[in-house]
Formats: C-alpha cells, structure tokens, sequence
C-alpha cells in the first residue's frame, strides 16, 4: 500500500484520491480552500444558493464509459439527473432558436427558419450523428456505437468541422440567427469539432445536470472519498515539493507543516505549480500547449440577481447579443443568462435566481486580475457598473423583470484566481481552436520518478470528465510503477537465488 498526496481537492483530486483507494492504497488530498470541488462549486447568498459550474455534464448516459466512472467516484450518487428541453436559447432580432435535445426538432425547425441553407444544415445534423455514433450515444436510445469500418466512413464528414472554427462554420449560414446560434455560447473562436462535441453529447441525453447542482456533486465525491478511507484536509495549502535524487519526499504546507508521502499527484494549474511549488521546469509537451498562441484560454465574469418573479419569461440557459454601444464596456458580443427553476431549493418559493455568464479572453481576464490587485475599491465599483448594466440589459430584454431583480453576488477572473490559483482565472483548460484534434500530454514530471500530472491542462479542452479522467489515469500510471518495480525486484531475487 503507497501513500498517495494529491495536491488540490478539485475534480481531478479528488478522482485520483478516490481511484488511488480503490487500488488499495492511502489517498490524502490536500486543498487550499476551506471546502473541496475547485470550480465545481456553489455556494449561498441569503436565500439564494449561486451554482458555479454544470451547464451539462458529459456521462451521464448509462451506455457510457464516462458515466461508469462517475458511478465509481460517486458523482452521481443515487438522484436524478436533469436534462432540461433544450441547452440554450438564442435570439437575433426577436426570433430565438434552441439547441433541443431532439435533434431533428433543431434540424427542423433550422430549416423552416432557412431553407436555403439546407444543404449546410444536414451536413452539420450528419456530422453530429457521426459523433454520436463514435461516443456510442446514437440511435433513438442513445446507446449505438458505430462499428471500426462505419467511423472510418464517418470520418471524412469530420474534417470540414475539423478545420473550421465557429466563426467561419457560422459565416456558411446566410440566416442571421442561425449564424448566432452557431457561435453564440463561445464566440466565433472555437474550432467547430467542440461545437459538435456538445450538440452530440447534448441530444446524446449524455449533457444532464445531476439534481442539486455542483455543490451537491462535489459534495457526493468528497463523501465517497471518505467513506473508502481516504483523508480530506482542508485549508491545506502546498507551498513547495521537497525532492532529493529525483524523487519527491515530502510536501511542505503554508500551516508549516511536511507531509511525506510515496507518489505525489499535482492537480492544480501547472502554470502556478511549476513557478510555485517546484524548482524544475514545466514538462515540454505541456509548456509548448502554453506558450502556443493559438491555444488560449479563458474566464467569465457573472452576476447573480434574485428574481421576485415565479413564471419567467425563457427556460434553461438564454443567450443574447448585447446593443452595440455596451460591447466596449462588457468587452462581449453575447450574454448568458441562466435560470435554475429546476432547482426549486436554489430560491425560496415565488422566487427564482438568475446567472449571466460572459467570457473573457486573457487579455481582458488579466485585466481584472490586475485592476483587482491595484484598488480594490475601484474593482468593486466597476463589478458594481457591470452589474448594474446586465440588470438593465435583462430589463430590456424581458420587461417584466422590471423592478423584480436584486444583485445578490458578481464574481470575476480575479475570484477565480484567487479561489483555485489558476494563473490568469481560466477553469476549462485551453479552447480548442479549429485544426486541433483534443490530445492528452504526458503525465509523467521530467526529472521526478513519483511524481505526477493530474490536470485538466493536460487536454484541450478540458472540463470534469477530462480532470475525472485525469486522476482516474494518474493512479493507473501509479499502479504500472508498482507493478514494474515488484518485477524488476522478483527477478533480482530469482537471480540472487540462481547463482
Ligand atoms: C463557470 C463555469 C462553468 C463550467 N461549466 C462546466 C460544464 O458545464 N461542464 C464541464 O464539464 N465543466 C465545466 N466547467 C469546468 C470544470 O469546472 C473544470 O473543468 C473542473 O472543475 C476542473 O477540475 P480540476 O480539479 O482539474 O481543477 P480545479 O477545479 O481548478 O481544482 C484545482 C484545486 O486545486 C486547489 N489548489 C490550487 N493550488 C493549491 C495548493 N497550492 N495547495 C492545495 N490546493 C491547491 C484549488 O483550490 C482547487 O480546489 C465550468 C467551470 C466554470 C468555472
């Protein structure tokens, strides 16, 4: 039995700490905060709880292999999981389309909205089946995988979306709103392979949303860690990797406290890691995904308002464009604006709680971080401006929201930065731009034989079933060494013997 450290409490540590239980041996993962989950998080302003993180969770098909592993980290426990009418809304000069989870209700209904653009749409419908297919999510139970030859068949029907990114897939489409449905919940940078990714795993009844939200889910993991005997410890923050001749010894904490320990797992953005915590560079394959500038990254800034309103007027997440003369301010063509109805404990009774969700590219994420660090008077003031604007843009949208919302929370780069220590607030890896296919780098740590990678950073994109997967794959690297060493050390003896 090894003694496992697992240096943050986020998805991917505590997958590993429970998959490194699950093989026998003793996980203690060591989290910063006072609570474990990392972006898969909420937490509760008075009456109203905010949600973080789960717009869809990729898994939560019974017919998958990912749905396999969240049953065995115990993500998804024994409740329902929500899979709302449609993912988002989008809307272009009052008219609104919706990504449903039929997806010939979208075929459908894009073409009554442009049949001139039929020929793109099927092709986009075909290349969505063909993802399905490759997953194992399609047919009319979601559970048909296409066979070795049939993928090769479909693969070619991929590479146009391969080689696009959102921006030039949506400027194929002569309608103006199926040009924003296109691009709408990222911007026109992602490579389309992503878009595909989600319409498939969306109408794959494979993007539901676990009953309770985030909080609860990482709550669920937490509990199964614990309950298989591995240690929690909160307010744990690492501060430095102690080595000596190419192994990790120890941790040192910023309580004062060393931890020593068999294998260390890292989980935490290797950007902060590698500059933080260890005096040996970046392994190459993940610092060229960093310093490659077409991979870039992102963040958000959100506002919560409690709504004194029971019908609203849209359902699921809403996406906007905002009037021309707010973009300079909210840096962002397009709003979210998500509502939770199908959390009836997320708002007392009569009421409801809305989130708007806008990304933000480095450059504008730095800002906030900088603007922070500089006059925390001056940030506060300007997350007031920000939400100030959303509310009147939701008033101008949606009337009767008129005099019936309250901000209750705005949140930034800068809180994500702070909360997990991602360099520049970016939660989901990189953006997976178009000519990329999503790949994995290496988990190993040049130079440290027990030492490693457990992070979404190693993908592109990322998300929880990649950081999931993360620490379910550090663990098995775990058990290969192990396995290794227990021959190298059975040959030793017979040859001992034998002489
Ligand atoms: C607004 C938002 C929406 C999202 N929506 C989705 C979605 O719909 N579907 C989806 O799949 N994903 C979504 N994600 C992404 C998802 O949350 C992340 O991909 C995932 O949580 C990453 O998990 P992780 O454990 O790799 O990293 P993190 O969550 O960053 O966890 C790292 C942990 O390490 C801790 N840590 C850092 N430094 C130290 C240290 N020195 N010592 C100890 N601990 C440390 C941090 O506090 C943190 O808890 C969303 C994220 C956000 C923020």
């Amino acid at each position: 039995m090894a003694k496992i450290l697992m240096i943050g409490g986020g998805v991917s540590g505590l997958s590993a700490g429970i998959y490194a239980q699950l093989n026998g041996h003793h996980a203690i993962v060591c989290e910063k905060h006072f609570v474990a989950g990392g972006n898969l998080t909420g937490w509760d302003r008075g009456e109203y709880h905010m949600d973080n993180c789960i717009h869809w969770l990729t898994g939560t098909n019974p017919a998958t292999t990912t749905y396999k592993m969240w049953e065995e980290l115990g993500a998804l426990g024994d409740v329902e999981v929500f899979q709302g009418e449609s993912l988002y809304t989008c809307e272009c000069n009052g008219t609104t389309l919706s990504l449903y989870k039929d997806l010939y209700r979208i075929e459908q209904e894009m073409l009554e909205l442009s049949p001139k653009d039929k020929k793109e749409i099927q092709s986009l419908i075909r290349a969505i089946e063909i993802v399905q297919g490759i997953c194992g999510i399609a047919g009319e139970k979601h559970s048909e995988k296409l066979t070795a030859k049939g993928t090769i068949f479909g693969i070619p029907a991929l590479m146009k979306y391969y080689a696009l990114t959102t921006g030039e897939l949506a400027a194929r489409f002569s309608h103006p709103l199926l040009r924003s449905f296109i691009s709408a919940f990222w911007g026109d940078d992602f490579g389309s392979l992503a878009l595909l990714m989600v319409f498939a795993h969306f109408c794959g009844e494979n993007g539901g949303i676990p009953k309770g939200g985030s909080c609860a889910m990482a709550e669920r993991m937490s509990e199964r860690l614990k309950s298989l005997g591995g240690e929690l410890l909160l307010q744990k923050e690492a501060v430095k990797i102690n080595h000596e001749n190419g192994r990790a010894e120890s941790v040192t904490f910023a309580d004062g406290t060393t931890i020593d320990a068999d294998y260390v797992i890292l989980t935490a953005d290797p950007a902060v890691v590698f500059k933080k915590m260890l005096d040996i560079p970046m392994p190459k394959q993940l610092k060229k995904q960093y310093q490659n500038s077409r991979l870039r990254r992102f963040s958000s800034y959100q506002c919560a308002f409690a709504c004194d309103l029971a019908e609203l007027p849209f359902q699921g997440d809403f996406i906007f464009e905002v009037p021309v003369k707010y973009r300079s301010m909210l840096h962002m063509n397009q709003v979210i604006v998500r509502e939770f109805s199908h959390e009836p404990s997320f708002a007392p009774e009569g009421k409801n709680i809305l989130q708007t969700l806008t990304f933000c590219y480095e450059e504008d994420a730095v800002k906030f971080i900088e603007f922070r660090n500089q006059d925390k008077q001056a940030y506060k003031k300007k997350k007031q401006e920000i939400a100030d604007l959303l509310m009147h843009l939701l008033v101008e949208k949606f009337p009767q929201l008129q005099g019936k919302l309250t901000c209750v929370d705005v949140w930034t780069p800068a809180t994500y930065q702070r909360y997990t220590d991602s360099e520049m607030g970016s939660y989901m890896s990189f953006a997976l731009p178009s000519k990329v296919l999503p790949t994995r780098a290496s988990n190993r740590v040049q130079g440290l034989s027990n030492v490693f990678l457990a992070t979404q950073w190693q993908q592109i994109p990322g998300g929880l079933p990649v950081a999931a997967e993360g620490g379910k794959m550090a663990i098995e690297t775990i058990q290969k060494e192990i396995k290794v060493k227990a021959n190298k050390s059975k040959y030793k003896k017979i040859l001992l013997t034998s002489r």
